[in-house]
């Protein structure tokens, strides 16, 4: 979708090409595009020059003679051609065709249609509903404390709220998720959480991503022609757009993508943190260190337990898994109509391969139900997530602090002989998790080799009041 930086080049080439000129006939393929009287339309326009073009938001504004005036909007996936040579005209999109007295052409052509062009007059068009609604421009805002006071009115998410043209015009998807990424805000934060100083420099920020992209001469003018001669390169230095799952440009994690208001949305959890989220902690370790006992302690001082066995247990249940583990498995998987954990278990200790397969299976829908129990959580409430392979599924970008509780092979070994896994077997399923990085990784390390009174006394020093 073209956003206040496209549409400003767009502005500029038209003004290099069609300034001047008078147009001719005008030849309308799709009515609906038009917001006038067709015949109006046409008639009107008949020898009209074009004296100027305006940008207003991601509005196109085309200045003609006599004070006649069009507003154009170009939504998702309109564009303008320009052609020297009728042959070329009559894109099977193109909606409306301007033909100039020098046999020059202008072409208005939208594979989605729903685009707008309205004939108006210099006096009535910024009176239009949609040109009049309009919220300034972030280079062009004068009073923020008017606009901080539209903000503390809203709760919905800061995203939706720079996507509102009332709010600031020009600010679409792709610029929105720069301007948060660059400002280290969560996309979900509530609008009444963003402080005047924030909202300043929100704007600032605002204001150098679209400048940076005007300079650059948009980001999508690749995926449409908007005339001649622009070679648009702002693709390369998007930070968040597009980047879902590559390492963030300031600390490493991988980026995530998820929807704000029906809009795809690309951030970073570790810098993007959302003030309305509550205290996370993750609990990780090897197997048999204790994991669950740590969960029990947090849940009896306050805080709300999530274990990543429960989650897998519950999307066991879901027949719609079952289809997918038949397929990386067997049928035998599947038994009574519930999945066989303990086949799952043999299979994957003696095949590295499968387990990766299962993990890269689970792993994205263990994700999706932590964060949906983080979003049903209030501000003041505290979690605890014990997840086997929290650093490896790589849900520790969604904690505040992180627990690695450490083992040694003995008491390992004692503790293993009493489950109903062979030691050997166990610990087999065990490899793959990474100790040395692990533990780089995580806020603290407890060792817990001795007895659980040993455990809940080291355990309480990381309390969180
Ligand atoms: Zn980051």
């Amino acid at each position: 979708m073209p956003e206040l930086p496209e549409v400003e080049t767009i502005k500029n080439i038209l003004k290099s090409v069609i300034l001047h000129k008078t147009i001719a006939k005008v030849d309308v393929f799709y009515e609906k595009v038009v917001k006038n009287d067709l015949s109006f339309f046409k008639n009107t326009l008949l020898n009209k020059t074009i004296l100027d073009l305006e940008r207003i938001g991601k509005y196109l504004i085309f200045h003609l003679s006599e004070g006649f005036v069009i507003v154009s909007h170009l939504r998702m996936e309109g564009k303008y051609f320009y052609y020297q040579n009728q042959k070329e005209t009559i894109n099977k999109h193109g909606l409306v065709l301007f033909t100039f007295t020098d046999q020059t052409y202008l072409e208005y052509n939208d594979t989605r249609r729903f685009g707008m062009l309205k004939l108006t007059t210099k006096d009535e068009y910024k009176n239009l509903p949609c040109l009049k609604k309009l919220g300034p421009e972030p280079s062009n805002v004068l009073d923020f404390n008017k606009l901080f006071s539209i903000l503390k009115r809203k709760s919905i998410p800061i995203k939706a709220v720079l996507l509102d043209q009332t709010f600031l015009s020009g600010i679409g998807n792709i610029y929105a998720d720069e301007i948060l990424f660059k400002t280290k805000v969560h996309p979900e934060t509530p609008a009444n959480f963003i402080s005047l100083n924030k909202l300043k420099e929100i704007v600032k920020v605002a204001v150098e991503v679209l400048d940076e992209a005007i300079l650059n001469g948009g980001s999508t003018i690749r995926s449409y022609k908007a005339g001649i001669g622009i070679d648009g390169n702002f693709q390369t230095k998007l930070y968040a757009y597009g980047r879902e799952n590559q390492p963030c440009l300031n600390c490493s994690s991988p980026l995530k993508k998820m929807f704000v208001s029906g809009r795809g949305t690309t951030y970073c959890p570790k810098c993007q943190k959302n003030p309305n989220s509550p205290y996370i902690l993750g609990i990780t370790g090897p197997i048999a260190s204790g994991k669950s006992s740590a969960l029990n302690y947090f849940k009896e001082n306050g805080y709300i337990p999530i274990s990543g066995d429960e989650i897998v247990h519950k999307l066991y249940q879901d027949p719609k898994l079952h289809k997918p583990l038949i397929r990386l498995f067997n049928e035998s998987v599947i038994k009574e109509n519930s999945v066989d954990k303990a086949f799952i278990a043999h299979v994957i200790i003696g095949d590295g391969h499968k387990k990766y397969k299962l993990e890269q299976l689970i792993h994205p829908l263990v994700e999706k139900r932590f964060l949906e129990i983080i979003k049903k959580t209030k501000k003041d409430e505290k979690i605890a997530v014990e997840m086997p392979l929290l650093f490896e599924a790589g849900l520790d970008v969604f904690c505040d602090e992180t627990l690695y509780l450490d083992v040694n092979l003995k008491t390992q070994t004692e503790r293993l002989s009493k489950r109903f896994l062979s030691v050997k077997d166990s610990l087999k399923l065990n490899q793959g998790f990474n100790v040395q990085e692990n533990k780089k990784k995580a806020t603290y390390i407890i060792s817990n080799n001795n007895s659980l009174e040993e455990l809940y006394i080291k355990l309480a020093k990381i309390i969180r009041k």
